[in-house]
């Protein structure tokens, strides 16, 4: 049997209820694809409204006991659930690479990446503080203290199928929250397999519940109506994330949304070019482009953007396309055929409208759901890549005269997730990273993300911040008690 059947014939794949492996109550069950065949990987069991309920059943049982742990302890079983990540990195990397798509040398980063909110939060567990002061009047004490908010419903993409879910169950669990995850359909293995890490880690039964379903609203819906359910994290798209917070006002749901980007990447005339070249291939193919940090938007300054697009194209043509498991692929397929007819139509629509494609600029055609890597220069304004997010490894290029246009073009947006640029001006630097208006600016870098750092958007790209010693927040509720 080769590694890969070796895999899927031992995963779990019936719901995690509270951590015992547990088929849907109808009996149903969903296809999961490989998108670098469009065959069917494996079939997962697809939970039910019921099956939601009984979830929360589960962590409304033990969501005292799991608060009252002590904070040590749930950070022990967060670093061992890292170290059990970590011994099995090659199944986890290939796995996501199966079916996500991703090359197997990216799914060994998102193995370390998402492990590293694993060991973060085991550290921040004991650090959650509080406050004591004297009352300004002398006539008593303010003691402020923190309490997790609760049983916690968290929605994750498929993109990163592995670490968007330890950004949330690492703080959460750290917190004394218990936590419901609803895995992207596109991508529920991953999730299912980390279920097992955290139960080998130690985590006692009811803590944590994974759902894969076919019909996340149906999942989704009878949880944010239960008055037991406390809070929902939400990564996904801006609309999605409207709908959440919609249903969410009924109840004043607290929630946190990490949401879609459309991040301008700025050249400046001053700029170190190969390093902004460099920063431009990680910032924009880094997951094959689908991320919600990808450079959507290369501003190049006029006198350089010859040069920049000349040796980005180089380097972008190189890059070899093909299945995630094959040695020395670069980019595999997209996840799906919707968003492969999506990533064309935006290609299709700036082309039309008079952008230039340098490399690629179509789908290579047969099986998988491949899009060759493309570079298209002199984008006109109207393009709808502009203004959409592209999630596909397409880069597309315009050009700049001054400063205060490109920072005006960058914010003519309604995203605010994460912007970057490239200069040797100290000046400019603080000056740019302060009109930029997105929750993240990476100054001369091209990949931000890091454990240790809030990550998070503002505008339409959502609210609430993951990772740093902010993440732990985002399940924490303040309790003011007033001492005589
Ligand atoms: P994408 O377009 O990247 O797939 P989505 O926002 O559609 O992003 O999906 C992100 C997550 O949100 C997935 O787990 C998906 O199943 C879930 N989701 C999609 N629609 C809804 C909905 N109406 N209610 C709750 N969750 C949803």
């Amino acid at each position: 049997m080769s590694k890969q059947s070796a895999l899927i014939a031992s995963l779990p794949t019936e719901l995690w209820l509270g951590g015992i492996a547990t088929p849907a109550s109808n009996g149903a069950r969903f296809d999961v694809l490989d998108p670098a065949t469009g065959d069917v990987l494996s079939s997962v069991a697809d939970a039910s409204p019921e099956d939601a309920v009984a979830a929360l059943d589960r962590a409304v049982a033990v969501q005292a006991s799991w608060a009252a742990t002590p904070a040590r302890e749930r950070g022990e079983i967060l670093r061992r659930a890292f170290e059990l990540l970590h011994s099995r990195a090659d199944d986890f990397a290939l796995l996501m690479t199966l079916e996500m798509g991703k090359s197997l040398q990216e799914s060994h980063g998102e193995v370390k990446y998402g492990g590293e909110f694993l060991r973060w939060f085991s550290e921040e567990a004991v650090r959650i503080g509080g406050r004591f002061t004297q009352a300004p009047a002398g006539n008593g004490r303010i003691l402020a203290t923190k309490a997790p908010v609760g049983p916690v419903l968290a929605i994750t993409p498929w993109n990163f199928p592995l670490a968007m879910g330890t950004r949330k169950i690492g703080p959460a669990l750290a917190a004394g929250c218990t936590v419901i995850v609803k895995p992207a359909e596109d991508t529920p293995l991953t999730m299912l397999l980390l279920g097992q890490v955290f139960a080998d880690a130690g985590l006692p039964e009811g803590v944590l519940s994974i759902l894969p379903t076919s019909d996340a609203a149906g999942v989704s819906g009878p949880l944010m109506e239960d008055p037991r359910l406390r809070k929902v994290t939400f990564t996904g798209s801006t609309g999605v994330g409207k709908l959440l917070v919609r249903a969410s006002a009924e109840r004043l749901l607290r929630t946190s949304m990490e949401l879609g980007g459309n991040a301008p990447f700025i050249v400046f005339d001053d700029a170190d070019i190969d390093a902004a070249v460099d920063g431009a291939m990680l910032a924009k193919m880094r997951n094959g482009g689908e991320a919600c940090t990808a450079a959507n938007r290369l501003y190049v300054a006029n006198s350089v953007r010859e040069e920049f697009t000349q040796k980005l194209t180089a380097r972008i043509a190189a890059l070899k396309v093909g299945p995630g498991v094959t040695p020395g692929t670069d980019i595999g397929p997209l996840i799906n055929s919707k968003q492969l007819a999506t990533v064309t139509a935006l290609v299709e629509d700036a082309v039309a409208k008079g952008a230039r494609v340098r490399t690629g600029g179509q789908a290579p055609g047969g099986v998988g759901f491949f899009f060759t890597p493309t570079v298209i220069d002199e984008v006109p304004n109207t393009a709808n890549l502009l203004r959409d997010e592209i999630f596909g490894p397409v880069a597309a290029v315009i050009g700049f005269d001054t400063e205060d246009e490109a920072i005006a073009a960058a914010n003519d947006t309604q995203y605010g997730l994460v912007s970057y640029f490239y200069t040797r001006d100290l000046d400019r630097a603080m000056r740019v990273s302060s009109a930029l208006d997105t929750g993240m600016v990476g100054v001369n870098r091209g990949a931000i993300s890091d454990a240790a750092a809030p990550f998070g958007g503002v505008k339409e790209s959502g609210f609430g911040r993951e990772g740093g010693s902010e993440g732990i927040d985002e399940y924490l509720e303040t309790k003011y008690i007033a001492l005589q």
